[in-house]
């Protein structure tokens, strides 16, 4: 019998954009997962610095953003612990709820391959889930072979069959920010209600420029 899957976005969001809601779809068709759990993290272990919108209006963001996507749903559960989460632990708390007979997918983007060394406990977070590598906009296409000496041929070949084809969406929350940090618009880059948030909200404010 096919095991019932279920994919976690893991990530910052800030703020989440179309790249985030465009890639989560089309990998939730491609893996044949049921859905798509947004899991926004208090802060990136790996990222030197606080995301800049606060918990509740990253997790309010993503909300608005996915409201009419049957197939996407957001988690406060990294937001409701002590910072920071790691995604084993994750990973674990959701395949206990779950049970064994769901599959628990964990999605990453193409550009956060060459960090997977440095998370915590990676060799378990590779045998405890379905690590599913998606394409990004300006990186190599997502491989895995030359981690097999560190790794071990099983499990490159786990991670080579979780790759999905996700398409290219060249966005970033970097450079929404950065635009929106010098006065421009992010129309092409945000769902129209997150960027009317984001206007009520005044959060990511412009930068005044420098008088000279
Ligand atoms: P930042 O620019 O602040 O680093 P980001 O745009 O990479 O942010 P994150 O919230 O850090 O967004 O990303 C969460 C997850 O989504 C990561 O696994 C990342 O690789 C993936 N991701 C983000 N944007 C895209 C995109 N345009 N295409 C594919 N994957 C993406």
């Amino acid at each position: 019998m096919n095991k019932r899957k279920i994919a976690l976005f893991g990530g910052t969001f800030d703020p989440v954009h179309l790249g985030h809601t465009t890639v989560a779809a089309e990998a939730c068709r491609r893996a044949g997962a049921e859905k798509v759990v947004f899991i926004p993290a208090k802060r990136s272990p790996l990222k030197g610095f606080l995301p800049k919108a606060s918990d509740a209006d990253r997790f309010t963001m993503i909300a608005i953003a996915i409201a009419d996507e049957e197939h996407l749903e957001v988690s406060d559960f990294e937001l409701n612990k002590p910072a920071p989460s790691y995604t084993l632990e994750t990973v674990k708390q959701f395949q206990e709820s779950y049970g064994s007979e769901t599959s628990i997918h964990w999605l990453v983007g193409a550009d956060g391959i060459e960090d997977l060394v440095y998370w915590h406990r990676i060799v378990e977070l590779i045998d405890a889930c379905h690590l599913t590598t998606m394409y990004r906009a300006g990186c190599e296409p997502p491989s895995f072979s030359r981690f097999e000496r560190l790794w071990g041929r099983r499990r490159i070949e786990k991670l080579q069959r979780n790759i999905v084809q996700t398409p290219l969406v060249d966005i970033s929350s970097t450079e929404v920010r950065n635009r929106l940090a010098a006065g421009r618009d992010v129309i092409d880059m945000l769902h129209p209600a997150v960027a009317a948030y984001i206007r009520e909200h005044g959060l990511y404010p412009a930068k005044k420029a420098k008088e000279t």
